[in-house]
């Protein structure tokens, strides 16, 4: 899991090129002409979002209550394929160095193929094409999230904009050994002090799109890899050289892809772990 830098140019400019790249619709002529009325005032709501998105405080914003036409013409705008909105999530998944994501940040798992909103926008379609509330993400993160996003004003879920993830260690595996066949169970645990607020946040994160279960039933690759690497080389060199150089190359991958990244935290338990290592080097 990595934070991903949010769109740094301005919303209200943003929200003109979305609507200006909208095809009309011979069905809809004056679907345009209806948006251009509304946007003023819902520049004005860009302006509370992007006070309480500094502030990182987006839980606590009240919607401006568009109902009827103006909900669904606000709601029309949003479209994965626009060309301005996809160029958006080009530009927040390019890392530094060119590097660009295709996995979703928000379980690592999936491949990108929808934009969260992560101020919903059946609740807010004032923000439909907001692009700070725009997150890469994939179809199945996105329908784990529904419409609960908040509870008593707090956020129930990691913004990847905004909420810096710590170094530290929460993200656990411990695993079941059956003759040759390893299960993997996953937890989130505050062993290393990270502060209150940010970890309940990681907690309900992990629990809410359901990460330790799906973890659980994408580890058999991770595992054959691991075993794959362990069987080519320790034959050809030292048992502790193979662990060695298998940790750092752990080290490598927590940098690159997070410090709590699952795949390298499976590795990293069952290097570490006795029966493991009895069953793979005897
Ligand atoms: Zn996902």
């Amino acid at each position: 899991m990595k934070n991903l830098k949010p769109y740094k140019e301005c919303s209200s400019v943003f929200l003109d090129d979305v609507l200006k790249a909208k095809n009309i619709s011979k069905k809809d002529p004056e679907y345009k002409k209806r948006v251009e009325i509304l946007k003023p005032s819902v520049k004005k709501e860009y302006l509370t979002f992007e006070t309480e998105h500094t502030a990182n405080n987006l839980a606590s914003l009240t919607t401006a209550g568009y109902v009827g036409q103006d909900k669904i013409d606000l709601l029309k705008l949003y479209k994965y394929d626009n060309s301005v909105i996809q160029k958006l999530n080009e530009e927040v998944t390019t890392l530094e160095g060119n590097r660009l994501i295709n996995t979703c940040q928000n379980c690592t798992i999936n491949e990108i193929n929808s934009l969260d909103h992560i101020v919903p926008k059946d609740e807010f379609p004032e923000f439909a094409v907001n692009p700070r509330n725009l997150f890469p993400s994939c179809s199945k993160c996105n329908g784990h999230k529904s419409y609960v996003w908040r509870e008593n004003k707090r956020s129930v879920f990691l913004n990847l904009y905004l909420d810096n993830l710590p170094e530290e260690q929460y993200l656990f595996c411990s695993p079941k050994f059956d003759a040759d066949k390893i299960t993997l169970r996953f937890t989130v645990e505050n062993r290393f002090g990270i502060e209150q607020n940010l970890f309940g946040l990681i907690e309900n994160h992990y629990k809410r799109l359901h990460l330790p279960k799906r973890f659980r039933k994408n580890s058999h690759d991770t595992i054959y890899e691991l075993s794959k690497e362990i069987n080519k080389y320790k034959d050809k060199i030292s048992k502790d050289e193979l662990i060695k150089t298998i940790k750092e190359d752990i080290v490598e991958e927590k940098k690159y892809y997070g410090f709590n990244y699952w795949k390298a935290i499976i590795k990293e338990t069952l290097i570490d772990d006795k029966t493991y290592l009895t069953l793979m080097f005897n």
